[in-house]
Parts: C-alpha cells; sequence; structure tokens
C-alpha cells in the first residue's frame, strides 16, 4: 500500500493573526467547504494543480515538447492544457524558462515541515508566539496534523489549529488532546443558509463546537464578516447567543471581508466567486460588534 505524504500549499512566516504573538502558519491544502468568499481558492483542491500564468510566456512550446501526455497545446497565442489528458508530472514546471507553469501546492514530511518550524523558533521564544496550522481544512489530514502537533508539542511550542469544525467529532478530539488553542470559524447560524454559502449544513459544526466548549482547550471564534451573507441583525443575534451560552469562548475575532482573491481564482482558471462585493462599511462592522459585545462576548477586529 503507497502512503502518500500530506500536501500543503504553504507555510507564512511572522503571521499576526492566526493566534496569539508571533506564529508560523502551515497551511495544508484541501477543504471540504466551498465558502463563496474564499480567500484561499489555492487551500481547496487536495490534489496538486498546475497553473499557467500567461503573461510569462514567450512562445517558445518546450513545454508543449517535453509534455508526456500531449497535453499542452500552442494555441495562436497562448498554451492551453487539457487537464483530462494531464498526469500532474510537473515536466512543464520545470521545463519553462520563464516560469510560466506553477505548482499550486506540494507533498512533505513531517521532518520536513517540522524543519521549516523550528526556524523561527528564536520570533516564538521572544514574542510567545508559536505554529498555527491552518488551510485548507487542516483536520482533513487528521493523521499528519496530529503528528506534527506531537512534535511541536514534544518541542514545547504552542500549537494553534485553525478549523471550520467541519469533521467526525472523534478526530477533533484526539486532535485537541494535542492542541493549546483552536481558532474555530463559525460561519453561519441558519443551516440552510450556510449550506447555500458553504457547501454544507452547520449541524455538525455547531456541535461540535458545544463538545469543545467542554473540553479544557481554549477556543477563539473567528467570524468572516461578508455583506449579505452574514451580516443580518438575525444571524448576529442567534450568533451571540449561542456563544454566550456556551460559556467558555475566549474572545470572537471579527475578520471583514477583503476583496484581495480575485487574482487568485484568475490564476487557478476557476470562476471567481468573490467577483460581487461582499466589504461592509466601518459602521456595519461597528455595528456587529456591538450586537455581540451586547450578550457579553469579548469582540476583537481583525484588519
Ligand atoms: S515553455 Fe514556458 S514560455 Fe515556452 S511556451 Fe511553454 S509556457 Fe510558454
Ligand atoms: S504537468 Fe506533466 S502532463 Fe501535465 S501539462 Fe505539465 S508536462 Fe504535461
Amino acid at each position: 500500500m503507497i502512503h502518500r505524504l500530506p500536501l500543503f500549499f504553504d507555510i507564512k512566516r511572522y503571521a499576526l493573526h492566526d493566534g496569539p504573538n508571533i506564529r508560523t502558519t502551515v497551511f495544508f491544502k484541501g477543504c471540504p467547504l466551498r465558502c463563496i468568499w474564499c480567500h484561499n481558492p489555492e487551500g481547496i483542491s487536495c490534489e496538486i494543480e498546475v497553473v499557467t500564468v500567461q503573461e510569462r510566456c514567450i512562445g517558445c512550446q518546450e513545454c508543449v515538447d517535453g509534455c508526456p501526455e500531449e497535453a499542452l497545446r500552442w494555441d495562436s497565442d497562448a498554451i492551453i492544457r487539457n487537464d483530462q489528458r494531464c498526469s500532474l508530472c510537473l515536466n512543464c514546471v520545470e521545463i519553462c524558462p520563464t516560469l510560466a507553469h506553477e505548482a499550486v501546492g506540494y507533498r512533505a514530511s513531517t521532518d520536513e515541515i517540522i524543519g521549516e518550524i523550528v526556524k523561527d523558533r528564536p520570533f516564538f521564544d521572544q514574542s510567545g508566539g508559536g505554529v498555527t496550522f491552518s488551510g485548507g481544512e487542516p483536520l482533513a489530514q487528521a493523521g499528519p496534523l496530529i503528528e506534527l502537533l506531537k512534535r511541536c508539542g514534544e518541542l514545547e511550542m504552542h500549537r494553534s489549529v485553525d478549523t471550520s469544525g467541519h469533521v467526525e467529532t472523534s478526530t477533533l478530539l484526539e486532535v485537541a488532546s494535542h492542541t493549546d488553542l483552536f481558532l474555530f470559524d463559525l460561519k453561519h447560524m441558519d443551516s440552510k443558509l450556510h449550506e447555500k454559502f458553504t457547501g454544507v449544513g452547520n449541524e455538525l459544526i455547531l456541535a461540535n463546537l458545544k463538545t469543545l466548549s467542554k473540553n479544557v482547550t481554549r477556543v477563539r471564534i473567528r467570524f468572516p464578516l461578508v455583506a449579505t451573507v452574514n451580516d443580518s441583525e438575525e444571524n448576529i443575534e442567534a450568533m451571540g447567543r449561542f456563544l454566550s451560552d456556551l460559556g467558555t469562548i475566549e474572545h470572537v475575532d471579527l475578520l471583514a471581508y477583503h476583496d484581495l482573491a480575485g487574482s487568485k481564482y484568475k490564476k487557478l482558471g476557476q470562476p471567481d466567486l468573490t467577483d460581487k462585493d461582499y466589504s461592509l462599511g466601518s459602521e456595519s462592522i461597528s455595528r456587529t460588534k456591538r450586537l455581540l459585545e451586547a450578550h457579553g462576548l469579548t469582540v476583537h477586529l481583525e484588519k
């Protein structure tokens, strides 16, 4: 049986918004949700992807000759890939002299990822920061995630996990036993609307959050505030009541939507789901903060 290494799409250093103090954020690739406002579309697919930046292409056609699957062709002024034929061998990525083809995602061993994380140890020690595992959905690759969490624990690093909560409860609790802080995304309190905007209902997510809040692990909520999606007073009030009843939430990070992902969708050749303006004015953001605070919650505004 072939065991493939886990799949990642990025490691971000000196992150200031992914948990306490200075963090190194490791992004797992692959997510079961399809949020229409997703800022990290490169984290959705659970396979490596190959993209072509046409602006970099000089038309030499070396990639066409070097593709073993005849998946590439030159069409007057652009390189066209037949995704059905492409075997993801990455030859074109290596061949292209102008780096027009790019691989999105890479497989890496636990040792390799730990090797990257420990480089930032001095920043963790000075600031009280640590490592954050994000995605995509890190719990979708729970085995490698737990291995990484254990190794970071042995190295006495602070460990945060950013999750959508859409995962089997037993898996979540196993991850929780190796996690110091959860950053738990809460997107909508109405299950039908949650499914409309993310592709899945919220029953499992809310049940998991209830279970986690009774656990000893610390939990912060991340609420991505998206105009016309989840900014209604009804939704915010329902969220305030639910979180207040849990009684153990550290605070709520309010993440106002910013239109930053359009170029990423273009590069991936995917329809830009964020082409509608989902951003909110400062008054709407302040109103949301006040409504949640009225339920006794501490709310932080994230830029
Ligand atoms: S090898 Fe690179 S520059 Fe040459 S045709 Fe292919 S994509 Fe364009
Ligand atoms: S990844 Fe391999 S198979 Fe796919 S287009 Fe590039 S060279 Fe061809």
